[in-house]
C-alpha cells in the first residue's frame, strides 16, 4: 500500500488519491484538511486583488505554503 506524508502537518495519507485526498501543490503534497486551511487562509486576500493575476496567486499559493511547512501547520 503507497502511503505519502503531507508536508505541512507530517500526517500520513492513506491510500493517496491526488485531488480527492491530497493535493500537489507548489512542489509540496498536501494533505486535504490542510488545503481546506490554505484556502480558508488565502480566500480573503484574494478576495480584495483586483484585477486578478495567476502569476500573483502562484505566488501567494507558493509563500503561504512554504510557511506552512516552516511552521508545520496553516
Ligand atoms: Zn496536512
Amino acid at each position: 500500500m503507497k502511503t505519502l506524508t503531507c508536508d505541512v502537518c507530517k500526517q500520513n495519507i492513506q491510500q493517496p488519491v491526488m485531488s480527492r485526498n491530497y493535493f500537489h501543490m507548489a512542489h509540496r503534497d498536501i494533505c486535504e484538511s490542510c488545503k481546506d486551511s490554505l484556502e480558508l487562509q488565502i480566500k480573503p486576500v484574494v478576495r480584495t486583488k483586483s484585477p486578478f493575476d495567476y502569476q500573483w496567486y502562484n505566488k501567494l499559493i507558493k509563500d503561504s505554503i512554504e510557511k506552512a511547512v516552516e511552521k508545520g501547520k496553516f
